[in-house]
């Protein structure tokens, strides 16, 4: 007769990991001008003041494209 071992999770390492999850809570520094989602402290933005007013945005292209886009007119490149 053979015993099966079924793999068991460290509780220790369990509750270490989880512990270390939670003491680190991200905060909400502002909002992006693109995706218009929250931005969080560990998040990388480009910042810019539009009017003396700071704005970020997500170093993501989505966002850049969706700021551009909602800045500009949307047009042919030769048409006047
Ligand atoms: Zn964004």
């Amino acid at each position: 007769m053979s015993i099966i071992f079924e793999p068991v999770e460290n509780p220790m390492l369990r509750d270490r990991f989880w512990r270390n999850f939670e003491r680190y809570e991200p905060k909400i520094v502002g909002e992006c001008a693109g995706c218009k989602e929250e931005v969080y402290d560990y998040e990388e933005v480009y910042e810019f003041l539009e009017f003396d007013e700071p704005v970020i945005i997500h170093q993501d292209a989505t966002c850049c494209r969706k700021f551009v886009a909602e800045h500009s007119m949307c047009k042919l490149a030769g048409e006047s």
